[in-house]
């Protein structure tokens, strides 16, 4: 198989949007964008997820590093609709595995606001913000249709470490460490 010629290297544009904007603020939280992918994907690890999904983990923001509109648009009630923004860019450079739960990932949140309250209880100020921009919590219809989703279980699991890396100064492995899972998955 070629590599696609449209993207032929998408690693290389993985660690040239960290270098260039990985360091940016995480809108309204006390870690950078590139400090909060790589604490999502370092649970991801430590959870046993497979490769696509820490690959997912770790990339399940790159639409806040695609976008001009910066962490203010939230603060100015856009939503930007970075998770589909990442999932299409993700899909022609990783395949599905890897974009479908970054798709679902503002949606499972909204699911689990719905089925928990003690969930929403524990959002983060930015994070309820956001998701009244994000249509709130789903409705019970909506909620079957989540559940129905075969990206369902993926997106929850993906969430719930999103929602726990947001920690100052946490140690974790750096972007090079998912260098092979990122040239194993690429799209060839
Ligand atoms: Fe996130």
């Amino acid at each position: 198989m070629t590599a696609d010629p449209t993207h032929p290297d998408p690693v290389a544009e993985v660690l040239h949007l960290f270098a260039e904007r990985g360091r940016h603020e995480y809108h309204g939280e006390p870690v950078s964008l590139a400090e909060h992918a790589l604490q999502t994907a370092a649970q991801a690890v430590a959870e046993g997820a497979s490769d696509a999904l820490v690959v997912a983990a770790l990339l399940h923001d790159v639409g806040h590093l695609l976008h001009d509109q910066g962490e203010s648009a939230t603060h100015r009630g856009v939503d930007v609709r970075h998770e589909d923004l990442g999932a299409d860019w993700l899909a022609s450079r990783f395949g599905r595995s890897v974009s479908e739960p970054v798709r679902r990932h503002v949606a499972a949140k909204r699911y689990l606001c719905a089925v928990d309250p003690a969930y929403r209880d524990g959002l983060s100020t930015a994070s309820l913000r956001s998701l009244g921009v994000q249509g709130g919590p789903f409705e019970p219809e909506e909620r079957l249709a989540f559940e129905a989703d075969p990206h369902h279980a993926a997106a929850v699991r993906l969430r719930l470490w999103d929602d726990a890396a947001k920690t100052p100064r946490r140690a974790v492995p750096d972007l090079d460490h998912y260098r092979a899972r990122l040239e194993a998955l690429r799209v060839r």
